[in-house]
């Protein structure tokens, strides 16, 4: 893999207080750059949020989907365990934000985010996670309790010892409650 790594840097934040490390990533796509927030003290088996970009909800407070409260519940979270969030930059669940936003606009007319996608050519998921292994043995992180209700991730994050996973379930609201009803019943999450 093509990757640039910065410095460690210090990034105190209303979560608590950070370090920080950037990852650019070569991808066929363009460059993607990715940040891994973590504790200096880490647990030796440290509890891991790989957390994918979400502009909409993570930055303006979409209602949509769960994904702020999930980043803050993880960003929390690390805080108190000594853990580690790593911030993917595949957004829209890596078709890109106009994509996404096209999805969204599918889904105003009626379908769900699963047929919106199909509808527009790409997969309900195409995440990949092969770089969170790079930035875990890079870490020199070999076992981790892995944040997530979504037992996919839990399988495409390979030569990871992923001893627990640890869900992270958030309230729904009248927005996101068919959205996350299709991501337990068709995309097989452990809601
Ligand atoms: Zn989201």
């Amino acid at each position: 893999m093509n990757i640039k790594i910065s410095q460690i840097a210090n990034l105190p934040s209303r979560f608590g207080n950070f370090k920080v490390k950037a990852f650019k990533e070569a991808a066929a796509d363009g460059c993607k750059e990715h940040l891994v927030i973590y504790k200096e003290n880490l647990e030796e088996v440290p509890v891991v949020r790989v957390h994918s970009e979400c502009l909409t909800g993570d930055a303006i407070g979409s209602l949509k989907c769960d994904c702020r409260d999930q980043l803050e519940y993880a960003l929390k979270l690390a805080e108190k365990t000594n853990g580690m969030v790593i911030y993917l930059r595949q957004e829209g669940r890596n078709i890109g934000l106009l994509n996404k936003i096209n999805a969204y606009a599918l889904q105003d007319e009626g379908l769900n985010t699963v047929e919106a996608n199909h509808q527009l050519g790409f997969e309900a998921d195409e995440r990949t996670y092969e770089v969170v292994t790079f930035i875990l043995h890079h870490f020199n992180i070999h076992k981790i309790k892995l944040l997530t209700n979504n037992p996919n991730k839990v399988n495409s994050i390979s030569d990871i010892d992923i001893v627990e996973r640890v869900p992270i379930i958030m309230d729904s609201n009248e927005y996101n409650k068919s959205y996350l009803d299709v991501k337990k019943d068709e995309m097989g999450h452990l809601l």
